[in-house]
């Protein structure tokens, strides 16, 4: 997968040399390019920003030198049938999840416009949608300085995906999220630590058991923390063993939505 990130601050983005995405870079996996939106400014002080129309506090990103860095990009994008996608990092956009991580995972080509100040000149974003299909993609609901930190969110979100990046590929099929559900507890060596066991069941060497108690500790945590979650599951659809057990754990089922047990 090719990669491009546009930002005033390159420097921000050299934790993408470090750890697994450092690794698929070194190793050809991913090609991570970064740009300073500055080298596409053409006065003395390299200015990228101006004062807003209309009024109002902060400073807006000005439209040429993004024109100028994203027509730099197009012209070394690899050869492809496939527009790039210009992912503009906002509070404004659609909220970043795993199910995008795995859409944008099968993409051949991402950029990335890393906003600073109030934000980028719209004209640019509407201009871009020429060459590129552009998606405005929020972290979360709130308010960053600027889109590098996002941005190194999302490029390990979806890096981790693609086949090379993640040494044992069966570590992503159980996560959290990977099915809807948040993971279970992990625990390691020693058994017994400062008085506290880990659940004897991960002990007994009962490969069933250890799965079912997985399964419904996955239930039960994201009960606790995500009821928003529970709530997306079609109950209707899991399997039978899921249900039995579920309903032996006190949850219910009431109009095809699980219901947690009462605390
Ligand atoms: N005035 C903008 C608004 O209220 O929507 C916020 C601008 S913010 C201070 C500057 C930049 O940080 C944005 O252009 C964007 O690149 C980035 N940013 C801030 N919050 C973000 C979030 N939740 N997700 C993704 N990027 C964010």
């Amino acid at each position: 997968m090719r990669i491009d990130v546009v930002s005033i601050f390159p420097e921000y983005l050299a934790a993408l040399d470090l750890s697994l995405i450092g690794k698929a870079r070194q190793d050809g996996v991913l090609d991570v390019r970064v740009h300073d939106l500055r080298t596409f400014t053409t006065d003395r002080h390299r200015t990228v920003d101006d004062t807003p129309y209309g009024g109002g506090a902060g400073m807006v990103m000005k439209a040429e030198p993004w024109a100028q860095a994203l027509e730099s990009v197009l012209a070394a994008a690899p050869a492809s049938q496939h527009r790039p996608t210009l992912i503009v990092p906002s509070p404004a956009g659609a909220v970043f999840n795993q199910a995008m991580a795995h859409e944008l995972a099968g993409l051949e080509h991402l950029v990335f416009a890393c906003g600073r100040y109030e934000g980028i000149d719209e004209r640019a974003i509407d201009w871009a949608r020429d060459g590129f299909d552009v998606r405005p993609v929020s972290l979360g609901d709130y308010v960053l300085n600027g889109g590098e930190v996002a941005v190194l969110a999302m490029v390990e979100a979806v890096g981790r995906l693609i086949p090379g990046v993640v040494g044992n590929p069966e570590s992503l099929v159980e996560e959290s999220h990977a099915d809807g559900l948040l993971e279970y507890p992990v625990y390691t060596k020693p058994s017994s630590w400062r008085g506290r066991d880990i659940p004897e069941v991960l002990l007994s060497g009962n490969h069933a058991r250890i799965a079912r108690w997985r399964r419904m500790e996955q239930f039960r945590r994201t009960a606790d923390r995500r009821p928003d979650l529970l709530g997306d599951i079609d109950a209707t659809s899991l399997p039978a063993a899921d249900l039995k057990a579920l309903r032996e754990a006190g949850f219910d089922v009431v109009g095809g939505r699980l219901m947690r047990p009462p605390h």
